[in-house]
């Protein structure tokens, strides 16, 4: 609990995994990002990164994926799937150039 109750808003509230939908109010399912799930998807990549396609919180999102080390879900529109140490340092990298491609992009608009 924070000063006064208050809780500061995070990055989390601009989810779009997160967000209700306006018209039915339903919040999408979580299962959906969870990649034991994208095993019958086809192309479980390209799967992970529809779901994530247009969030605007991206960049945090896989920049707080590679401090916690996530696994077993979508983050970022990456499915950190594997436990191999070359694929897992694989992807941890792939987010990495996401958060910070992210990051490049947000100054650069705060600059025009
Ligand atoms: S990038 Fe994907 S997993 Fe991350 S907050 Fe957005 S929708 Fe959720």
């Amino acid at each position: 609990m924070s000063f006064f109750g208050i809780i500061p808003p995070s990055w989390q509230d601009g989810a779009k995994c997160a967000k209700r939908n306006r018209i039915t109010g339903e919040r999408p399912n979580p299962e959906l990002w969870v990649t034991s799930n994208l095993k019958r998807a086809p192309h479980r990549q390209r799967h992970a990164a529809e779901l994530c396609a247009g969030c605007p919180v991206i960049g945090q999102c896989a920049e707080d994926a590679v401090r916690m080390r996530a696994a077993y879900v979508v983050r970022a529109g990456v499915a950190l799937e594997s436990v191999e140490d070359n694929e897992e340092m694989r992807l941890y990298e792939k987010l990495d150039a996401i958060a910070k491609g992210h990051k490049a992009s947000q100054e650069s608009r705060s600059y025009r």
